[in-house]
C-alpha cells in the first residue's frame, strides 16, 4: 500500500471511530479498496460493507480525497446500516457529514476528471465536430462502417492533426 493510500485508511478509521463514539455503537472498518475506475471519486458498496476509491484521481488530488471522499463514502455505509435504504444524500446521510464529522454535505467534488476520461477522437461533419470513442474510431478505421451526423446527415470525417 502507498502512503496515500494508508493515508485514505487511517482516515476511514477515524471516521468509524467517529461514527461508533456519536452513536455509541461499534461500527466495523470496511474494506477499503483502490480499484474504481472511471470519472468516479468513489463508491460505496453498501451490503459488502466495502469503499471503492479511484487511485488515479486520489493521486491527483490527495488532500479533498482523504479529507472528503472517504467521509463521503464512510458516511453512505453508516447511513446504510442505521436507516436502511434511504435516499443515497438525504437528510440521514447529511446529518452525519455534518453533525458526526463537522463537514459540509457536498455531492459533487470540483476536482478535474480529464486525466481518467476515456480517450476519443475528433471528427467533423459540416456541421460541427463530434469525439468519438477509441471502439467508433477503430471501426472506422477499419472500413467496417461510418457514421453520419444526425443533424446535417454528412459522414464523420477524422480531424488530420
Ligand atoms: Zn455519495
Ligand atoms: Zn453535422
Amino acid at each position: 500500500m502507498t502512503p496515500l493510500q494508508q493515508a485514505s485508511v487511517a482516515k476511514a478509521q477515524q471516521c468509524i471511530q467517529q461514527a461508533s463514539t456519536f452513536f455509541n455503537r461499534p461500527f466495523s472498518l470496511p474494506a477499503i479498496n483502490f480499484i474504481q475506475r472511471g470519472k468516479i471519486a468513489g463508491t460505496a458498496r453498501l451490503q459488502d460493507w466495502e469503499i471503492r476509491i479511484n487511485p488515479i484521481l486520489l493521486e491527483e488530488n490527495q488532500h479533498t480525497f482523504v479529507n472528503e471522499v472517504i467521509p463521503h463514502e464512510i458516511a453512505h455505509l453508516i447511513t446504510f446500516k442505521l436507516y436502511g435504504r434511504v435516499k443515497p444524500h438525504g437528510k440521514e446521510w447529511q446529518g452525519i457529514m455534518n453533525q458526526v464529522f463537522n463537514l459540509p454535505a457536498r455531492t459533487t467534488h470540483s476536482f478535474s476528471v480529464e486525466s481518467v476520461k476515456g480517450k476519443t477522437f475528433p471528427y467533423r461533419c459540416k456541421c460541427t465536430t463530434h469525439e468519438l470513442t477509441v471502439r467508433r474510431h477503430n471501426r472506422v478505421q477499419r472500413k467496417e462502417t461510418q457514421y453520419l451526423c444526425r443533424q446535417c446527415q454528412s459522414p464523420l470525417k477524422m480531424v488530420k492533426k
